[in-house]
């Protein structure tokens, strides 16, 4: 007999998102007049290009943006996300196969709704994004995490993929640039995972939302371009929060074969229906517009980049690879659990542990690699002003040392 008082085994199997979580405390913290430097969501601390903007004001006068557009988008938007996959991905999509959603997350929710039943499973690199597992629970998929390390970049290999394969296995993550690594995987590696999956009949979920954030000489490698076989069995997701610095505007969408973003489409008839009409129409302007405001980002992300590795790897028991992409430092911290730190002489004997006492004395944000599959790690968004970066690695340093 159902329960009253049990609430579903799903949402009971679920972990809040701990990004936001980190996020939500520093803000609270924040609010409440403690001056916490934030390097916990990876969120850019630009404002939106102005023209983007200003699309946005100008449809909020056109009362046609007063009302619903088509579940899955407004059409000159699903046309701009073609155009724009082919300008970066290096392949024509029919916007029939665009889906607009509330962000990028709600395009990985929709993915797993649509493609897992009960038991499938879904290879997961590690370490991976804090979100995908638990997308995965929630469509009663079950998560297979492979762990990639350090010492190779982040980068999983193939034969560990097959060594995590079973029968049930319906789809694998790529995610280059990572979250939370900041690494980019090389093309002979996405390649091989593309073949991998083709070979054995598994979906490829290719998550593109870091493509534009790349240094030194890495750039993004794109699977359905280097294997355009797989495209029957690709979904792509993508959004304008990190190449914009729209993370408010909540628009994200996934490219997928017809069946796929169909049946996608039909979900999202009953969950949200459309994407607010006014960020559509700023969206339409960043996607179908230049480049140029992401190079100028990119190159201050950069500039950081450098300083927060430099500033890492000079606190004693933290060991910092450098990235190539997105804008997250990933620092092994293990040197610094199960003996004192801070002034208090506080032990912390996990990642997590650690995380908290960090924010609860220096008042510093960062999320836990407990979050990714990572103990032992503590991921940075470097995506904050210069001064604010330099203020938290001081007192990062400062707090370690004593
Ligand atoms: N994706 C960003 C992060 O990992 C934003 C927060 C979230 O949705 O997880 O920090």
């Amino acid at each position: 007999m159902a329960d009253w008082r049990t609430l579903s085994v799903r949402i009971n199997s679920v972990a809040p998102s701990a990004t936001l979580a980190v996020d939500s405390k520093a803000k609270a913290m924040k609010a409440s007049g403690i001056d916490v430097i934030g390097f916990g969501a990876g969120e850019p601390d630009f404002p939106t290009p102005d023209y983007v903007v200003q699309a946005a004001v100008d449809a909020c006068r056109d009362p046609r943006n007063h009302r619903y557009t088509p579940t899955a988008g407004l059409p000159e938007l699903r046309r701009a996300i073609a155009d724009k996959t082919l300008r970066d991905s290096g392949f024509a999509v029919d916007p029939s196969q665009v889906l607009v959603t509330n962000g990028g997350k709600q395009a990985v929710y929709e993915t797993f709704q649509v493609l897992l039943d009960p038991g499938d499973e879904v290879i997961i690199p590690a370490p991976y994004w804090t979100s995908y597992p638990e997308a995965v629970k929630l469509a009663d998929g079950v998560p297979v995490p492979v762990f990639a390390g350090a010492e190779r970049g982040f980068e999983p290999r193939v034969e560990a993929l097959e060594a995590a394969r079973t029968p049930r296995t319906k789809a694998v993550i790529l995610n280059s640039p990572s979250n939370p690594t900041g690494a980019i995987w090389s093309a002979d590696t996405v390649r091989s995972i593309g073949l991998w999956a083709l070979e054995h009949g598994i979906w490829v979920v290719s998550d593109e939302i870091y493509e534009h954030l790349h240094y030194d000489d890495a750039v993004t490698s794109y699977v359905g371009s280097l294997v355009p076989e797989v495209r029957d069995r690709l979904v792509i997701l993508n959004g304008v929060a990190k190449t914009y610095a729209m993370t408010g505007w909540r628009v994200g969408w996934m490219v997928a074969p017809d069946a796929l973003t169909s049946a996608a489409v039909k979900l999202q008839s009953h969950l949200t229906s459309n994407v607010s009409n006014v960020p559509q129409r700023a969206a339409i302007a960043a996607v179908s517009g230049s480049l140029e405001a992401v190079h100028a980002m990119r190159e201050a992300f950069d500039r950081r980049r450098r300083l927060i590795v430099h500033a890492l790897n000079g606190i004693d028991g933290v060991d910092c690879p450098t990235p190539k992409g997105a804008f997250y430092a990933f620092a092994d911290v293990s040197g610094l659990l199960g003996r004192p730190v801070g002034p208090d002489g506080s032990v912390a004997e996990s990642s997590a542990a650690l995380a908290a006492l960090l924010l609860d004395e220096a008042h510093v944000a960062a999320v836990p690699g407990e979050a990714f599959g990572a103990p032992g790690y503590l991921r940075f968004s470097y995506a904050l002003a210069d001064a604010d970066l330099v203020e938290g690695m001081r007192r990062f340093a400062d707090w370690a040392s004593r």
